[in-house]
């Protein structure tokens, strides 16, 4: 671990970003890898203790992705972080920008059931309120 990643890792909005795409992660895990082995996530995040005493319980491989999902929203440079499903710098890989996506469209609708309907209901509003943004800017633009 580094001491950008700890720093980044102090701020209370990374923090709970962080813990809710790994409680998502948890949810898809448990919902599909119910025959894995699967233990509470050992990461440079939860080093820091920013899963307090929920550690997500994750197989190898999601646990794998979790721990790149948390680096990225350690380093992600944008502040205030857009939704990242409309964010033009899409600084994930490929391959991990496809199992996130398929990971939430799992665990989302799911999550209400798992203690996460407030993050996530809010992650939707944002989610609109940034797509009313960026279709006020694009009228801006067709206007000037
Ligand atoms: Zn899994």
């Amino acid at each position: 671990m580094n001491d950008r990643f700890e720093e980044r890792m102090s701020d209370e909005k990374v923090r709970s970003d962080t813990r809710i795409v790994a409680g998502l992660g948890a949810i898809y895990c448990a919902g599909n890898h119910r025959d894995r082995r699967r233990s509470p996530l050992v990461s440079d995040g939860a080093a820091l203790g920013v899963y307090g005493r929920r550690v997500p319980r994750l197989c190898d491989e999601c646990a794998e992705h979790i721990r790149y999902a948390e680096k990225r929203r350690a380093y992600c440079s944008r502040d205030p972080k857009p939704f990242c499903a409309h964010c033009d710098t899409q600084c994930y890989r490929a391959d991990e920008l496809a199992w996130q996506r398929q990971m939430m469209r799992y665990a989302g609708p799911r999550s209400m059931w798992h203690g996460y309907a407030i993050p996530g209901i809010k992650h939707a509003l944002e989610a609109r309120k940034w797509r009313k943004t960026m279709a006020a800017k694009a009228a801006e633009t067709k206007e000037s």
